[in-house]
Order: C-alpha cells, then sequence, then structure tokens
C-alpha cells in the first residue's frame, strides 16, 4: 500500500500527487495530519481556518465513504505521527504535493528522514503553483527581486512548465473506515465565519481589471483560501481564466513571486527584505495598534476595512494596502505586528502574501512602495469608494456623534514617516 499526504491540496479532483499514488499500481490510503507544532501557535479556539480544513476533509470523507475507503487521521507531531502510521501499515511509498514555507520544508525534510530509514520512498510534486521558486531565474541562474522581469519570464516559461488539469479515472483506494474526528477532539470549535465559495465566472474575470479596486463590488474571486488549502486545483482555475483576464494572471503571479521570494530569502520570514530597513526605532504605542485593530482610528477606510476583517476573515486588497500603509508610516508600528494582526484573522492567510504585502506597504520588502509613497487615506477613498458605500457598510455610524476624530492627521503623519524613515535608512531605500 502507498500513503498519500493531504496538506494543501485538499481536493480529489486534478491532484499531482495523488494521480502519481494512483498510477503506482498500489491501493492508496490518504491521510491527513492536524499538526500540533501549528495548531498550539493558533490563537482562537474557534480558528476559521481550522473549520475550513475540518469542512474540506468532511467532504473528501464523503466521496471515499461512497468509493468504500476512509480519510485515515492523526492528530500530533509529524515525526512521532509517522512513525505510528509506519507501525500501524505496511507502507511502500509515500506521495505528497510540495509545500515552500520555511516550516514545511524543515517538516518534510525530518519525516523523509524517518521515511528513508525506514525504506521507504517520499515522492513529491509540484501541485500548490504553476512555476515552482527553482523554474523562473534570471538567465544567469540567481532570484528575481522585482516583479516585472519576474512574471516577463514566467509568462515565457509557462508553456513548458504547464500541464494540463487531469481527473482520477479508476481510484483503487486502501479499504478501510475511519470516522473523521470532530473538531472539539482536535481541541477547537465551530467557527461562525464561512469561507465564500470563489467565483471565476467569465462576467467577474472579465470586469476584473476596472473593477478589482473598488472594495463596494464584488468584483474579486475570493479565491484566496481555496488556492491557499487547495480546495480548487490552481491549473483548472488558470485554464479558466487566462483567456480572459490579463491583469488576473498577473494577481496570480504576485503569489507565485511572494512564494519564490520565501523560499530564495528565508530571513524575510522574520527580518526586512532590505536590511536596511531593520534599523527603524518603531514607535510600537500600544494604544494606537488597538485603535488600528479595531477600527477606531477615525479614517473610515482604514476602520471600514479593519473591521470587515473582524467581521468576515476577509478585507479586499486595496484596504489592505491602505491599512498597511497606515499601521507602518501614519502610526510607526512595526510591520510584524500588523502582519501578525492579519496572520490570526485572514482566513486566507498565507505566509508569502502575507509576508510580502506587509513588505511592501512598509518599504521594506523587494520591489515595494517606496518610504516617502505614504498612502493618504481620504484621497485613498475619494477614489476607490467615491460614494461612500463601503465605509458605510462597514462603519454605519461614521456620522454620528460616537465616530472617533482622525487619531493622527494625514500632513503630520506623511512628514513624520518621512523623516524617521529617512533618519533610520538614510539614501539606502
Ligand atoms: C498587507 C497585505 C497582506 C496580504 N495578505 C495575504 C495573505 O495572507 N494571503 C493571500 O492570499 N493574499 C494576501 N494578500 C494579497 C491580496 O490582498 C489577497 O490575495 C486578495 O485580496 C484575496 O482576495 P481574492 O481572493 O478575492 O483576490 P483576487 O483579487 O480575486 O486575486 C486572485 C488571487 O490572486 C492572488 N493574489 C491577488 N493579489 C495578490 C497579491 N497582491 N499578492 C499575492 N497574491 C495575490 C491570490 O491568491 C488571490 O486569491 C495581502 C495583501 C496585502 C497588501
Amino acid at each position: 500500500m502507498v500513503i498519500h499526504w493531504f496538506r494543501r491540496d485538499l481536493r480529489l479532483d486534478d491532484n499531482t500527487a495523488l494521480l502519481a499514488a494512483h498510477a503506482s499500481g498500489e491501493e492508496v490510503l490518504p491521510f491527513f495530519l492536524f499538526d500540533t507544532n501549528i495548531l498550539d501557535k493558533l490563537h482562537a479556539a474557534n480558528d476559521a481556518r481550522v473549520t475550513f480544513i475540518h469542512d474540506s476533509l468532511a467532504a473528501i470523507q464523503l466521496q471515499l465513504e461512497s468509493w468504500g475507503s476512509s480519510l485515515h487521521v492523526a492528530i500530533g507531531e509529524p515525526v512521532a505521527e509517522w512513525e505510528k502510521l509506519l507501525t500501524r501499515y505496511g507502507v511502500t511509498a509515500v506521495y505528497a504535493n510540495r509545500d515552500y514555507e520555511p516550516y514545511a520544508v524543515k517538516r518534510d525534510q525530518a519525516v523523509k528522514q524517518l521515511l528513508e530509514q525506514r525504506g521507504i520512498p517520499f515522492y513529491t510534486f509540484k501541485d500548490h503553483v504553476l512555476a515552482e521558486p527553482h523554474e523562473v531565474l534570471k538567465d544567469n541562474g540567481e532570484p528575481y527581486t522585482v516583479f516585472t522581469p519576474y512574471s516577463r519570464k514566467w509568462k515565457n516559461r509557462l508553456p513548458q512548465l504547464l500541464c494540463s488539469p487531469r481527473d482520477l479515472l479508476k481510484p483503487r483506494w486502501f479499504p478501510f473506515a475511519m470516522p473523521l474526528p470532530g473538531l472539539s477532539l482536535i481541541g477547537f470549535a465551530r467557527s461562525p465565519l464561512v469561507a465564500q465559495p470563489f467565483n471565476i465566472d467569465a462576467d467577474l474575470i472579465s470586469n476584473y481589471a476596472e473593477q478589482r479596486d473598488l472594495p463596494a463590488l464584488r468584483a474579486t474571486s475570493r479565491l484566496g483560501v481555496h488556492l491557499r488549502f487547495g480546495t480548487v486545483s490552481i491549473r483548472r482555475v488558470y485554464q479558466r481564466v487566462a483567456p480572459l483576464s490579463d491583469v488576473f494572471v498577473n494577481e496570480l503571479i504576485w503569489r507565485e513571486f511572494y512564494q519564490m521570494i520565501v523560499w530564495h530569502f528565508p530571513h524575510c520570514e522574520t527580518r526586512a527584505f532590505k536590511p536596511a530597513y531593520d534599523r527603524i526605532e518603531w514607535l510600537n504605542r500600544e494604544d494606537d495598534f488597538v485603535r488600528w485593530k479595531e477600527g477606531q482610528t477615525g479614517y473610515p477606510l482604514v476602520d471600514a476595512g479593519m473591521r470587515q476583517l473582524a467581521a468576515t476573515g476577509w478585507m479586499h486588497n486595496r484596504v489592505r494596502m491602505v491599512v498597511a500603509s497606515f499601521l507602518t508610516k501614519h502610526l510607526l508600528v512595526d510591520w510584524r505586528w500588523g502582519e501578525a494582526w492579519f496572520a490570526e484573522k485572514l482566513l486566507d492567510f498565507e505566509l508569502a502574501s502575507n509576508n510580502g504585502g506587509w513588505q511592501w506597504a512598509a518599504g521594506s520588502g523587494c520591489d515595494a512602495a517606496p518610504y516617502f509613497r505614504v498612502f493618504n487615506p481620504t484621497l485613498q477613498q475619494q477614489r476607490f469608494d467615491p460614494q461612500g458605500l463601503y465605509v458605510s457598510e462597514w462603519v454605519p455610524g461614521l456620522h454620528l456623534p460616537g465616530y472617533p476624530q482622525p487619531m493622527v492627521s494625514h500632513p503630520f503623519a506623511r512628514q513624520r514617516a518621512v523623516g524617521h524613515y529617512k533618519k533610520f535608512v538614510g539614501s539606502l531605500v
């Protein structure tokens, strides 16, 4: 028997490693591990991502049961759980799709070592992205650090890298039955926040270029969480959107650009991509941070975004850029504080894009907004929410007496930010 280890690929359709496991001709045991190294760091007992994973596993389980099989689900630390699994079953090979995050790379290394000690091959596959971090490099073999040339090369290379989506035709599962453990057994409760289904209908994708920056509209795909956990195949998404919108494809390339950056420059997980920015002494005022988190800054667009995040686990991209700029530049709070808050709250949280987005806003990232570019939250609102539909949806008391005055004036904050950054970063922008 061979094992398929589900991780960021929670689907049966067009799943590269799963197809390869079936092509081995052996019976396939599907396995999922609730990794306590990750779960123990989560703050809320009703974390929405855990609920999303659980629901996705339940959908897989239902399908497997109809085929007389089941998911084998374990809860614990990866190497220890793999040891138990290998004791229980006669495993001849393990299949999984590659995950490029620093923690996942270390985890897979440790599991690979264990499997090797037992003489069991660990086969891994590209599935999560269209181009892996080493597949799009400069002509001299170095990684790109600027998006535009990376995206050009990505597009040139794609015909060689792209496989067509495939269906699982004659699955041969290991026959057994195991109930899916309930959320409470994993130490969690159901979240009231439910991920929106994604929308890649022709209408939305064709209008994406014109409407994607308008937060009042439902004009973006909501694919984030689905791509993060692999409940949809990136190849199927690409096949659908590529003929309709180059601008949309560019966003998919940003996702792969940031994954490539974290892979080649793992220091940016905890430090500035550009080391000079590590010299900045942030003001880090706790009460400022609390007002930002609670959507009480007095800037309606910032407050609407923060309240949308708290209420739904999602925030529109334009508004993510504005709130991140506001925290790091208007309030001079360390980008890592904001990054951690998003990591806790976003359903579509993904280390590379979140880190990339935050470092972009703070100016410290590769290809980032220069430090002297300080978004004016009022102008951003006038431009992208001219009728105030988005802000009044999320900040209904906007014109009532209880709504706060702006916590810091824009001209003052802008000048302070530029001076502060200049002092610490100097001319090394
Ligand atoms: C400060 C900040 C933090 C962010 N944190 C995350 C995060 O944790 N996880 C995450 O997936 N995205 C993050 N983004 C990028 C972007 O905001 C979200 O991907 C997007 O808003 C998700 O909504 P959607 O699925 O409707 O996107 P759409 O606009 O429909 O885009 C389609 C897909 O393309 C990808 N994409 C789009 N924009 C970007 C981008 N700028 N960078 C990388 N990928 C992109 C995503 O996978 C997205 O689902 C962040 C951006 C900023 C400025």
